[in-house]
């Protein structure tokens, strides 16, 4: 058993807000701690199930190239002959997310779609989401795609709705900024209407670790681009949670399932009616010998070669699952490592190699994500039992975390 000595000199109690003496306990409450449904005196995190990271629970390790274009994604229109070519590819990290919203504007290119035959070309998240809404605008749709789901780098998303990695900042103009939020509000909304077990769409908060004060400006805290979609945002400093570092951003994002979002997505464009070829287009000028007047190029890293947009890049990640965690029920994103829980199990990520174009998984890669997960849930662990021994014994002014 240890004594209050002991225990003071842990130093997760310390960093968890231990009140030095027992009178103060009564009166002691704890910052931060307004979580929605929760009583304030829990510190944010107490009642998180840590991951258990173990190598024999791996069930599959998987890779893919994000679509990724420093100034940002392309959503264009070019008249080729009697041909309306648009574009609406180069998505980078985000393209499950903006999905939607950059199909919106894609279809916003185009005057009228409403009775028009249209081909799209591409079967991931981008092709599947601009067919489903020119459907919905009275458009017959025809889809062509070399790759249907599961076989997509779609599929391959973690699939966070929070549209990171899209562009280099320094890169963009103040058009794309606002693009970049329109298409970002758009899909926000629209994938609200998608929460629930049949598109395999839910909420999720979000955890942000650091070890220094969490940076606003950019992508994320006040003043950023897309702060007013970042939910039940709170940041918490040392002594208001229990999570596995100095620092925890925390916000609810939506989470998609890929492999369930997917299918259902192409079930309904096939349901609405749309017919789907695979085929392998050479080239752009070969897509536009399709006999449709109006045509979307929605082909991801494909339009690299079939269009000649040498600012597409890869930038590879590899991803680590373990057997479902049911339990697990958040987010936790520190130090370039992220943990996604999903029904097709425990995502383990951090890796993102610019210019890397080789779909082979890296056993070094795989060692680093699973040794820093190791770590940072093994920490994790240790401060909520420190946490649960201090307020067994009387010195933390907290109630114990839920069984
Ligand atoms: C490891 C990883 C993690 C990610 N995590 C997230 C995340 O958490 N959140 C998020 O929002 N995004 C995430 N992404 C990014 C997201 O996956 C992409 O932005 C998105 O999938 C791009 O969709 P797309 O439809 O443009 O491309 P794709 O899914 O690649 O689809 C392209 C389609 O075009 C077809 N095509 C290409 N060339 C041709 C051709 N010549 N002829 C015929 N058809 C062609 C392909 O066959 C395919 O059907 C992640 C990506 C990776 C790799």
């Amino acid at each position: 058993m240890l004594n209050r000595r002991q225990l003071l000199a842990l130093p997760a109690v310390g960093a968890l807000g231990v009140v030095g003496c027992s009178q103060k306990r009564a009166s002691a409450t704890v910052p931060g701690s307004s979580q929605v449904g929760l009583s304030p005196k829990f510190l944010e995190g107490h009642g998180l199930a840590p991951v258990v990271v173990d190598p024999a629970l791996e069930i599959r390790t998987i890779t893919g190239l994000r679509p990724y274009r420093a100034s940002g994604f392309v959503v264009r229109k070019e008249e080729r002959g009697a041909k309306t070519l648009v574009h609406n590819y180069g998505h980078g990290g985000g393209g499950m997310s903006l999905s939607w919203g950059s199909a919106h504007l894609a279809i916003q290119q185009v005057k009228a779609v409403t009775g028009k035959s249209c081909a799209v070309v591409g079967g991931g998240v981008m092709g599947l989401s601009t067919a489903r809404l020119l459907q919905l605008h009275g458009a017959k749709v025809t889809l062509y795609a070399e790759s249907l789901p599961p076989h997509t780098t779609s599929n391959v998303a973690g699939a966070q709705w929070w549209p990171v990695s899209v562009f280099d900042s320094a890169k963009i103009t103040d058009e794309f900024r606002g693009q970049f939020v329109e298409a970002a509000e758009f899909a926000f909304r629209y994938y609200q209407s998608m929460v629930g077990l049949r598109w395999g769409v839910r909420w999720v908060p979000n955890y942000f670790l650091s070890d220094e004060p969490p940076m606003n400006g950019g992508m994320s805290g006040p003043g950023s681009l897309l702060h007013h979609l970042q939910v039940n945002f709170r940041d918490f400093g040392p002594g208001e949670h229990v999570l596995p570092a100095q620092y925890a951003r925390r916000f609810h994002t939506m989470h998609i399932e890929p492999a369930i979002y997917l299918a259902e997505l192409m079930g309904a464009v096939q349901a609405a009616g749309a017919r789907i070829e695979v085929r392998r287009f050479a080239s752009g000028e070969e897509m536009l010998q399709l006999p449709h007047f109006t045509i979307f190029n929605c082909t991801g890293l494909g339009a690299r070669d079939l269009f000649g947009d040498t600012e597409l890049e890869t930038v590879k990640g590899q991803l680590t699952f373990l057997l479902p965690q049911p339990q697990v029920n958040y987010n936790l994103l520190s130090g370039g490592f992220y943990m996604f829980p999903r029904t097709d199990g425990i995502l383990l990520g951090g890796s993102f190699e610019k210019g890397v174009a080789d779909l082979t998984a890296d056993p070094a890669v795989k060692a680093r994500v699973l040794a820093g997960h190791t770590a940072l849930f093994a920490k994790m662990a240790g401060r909520q039992s420190a946490q649960r021994i201090g307020y067994a014994a009387g010195l933390v002014a907290i109630s114990p975390p839920a069984p």
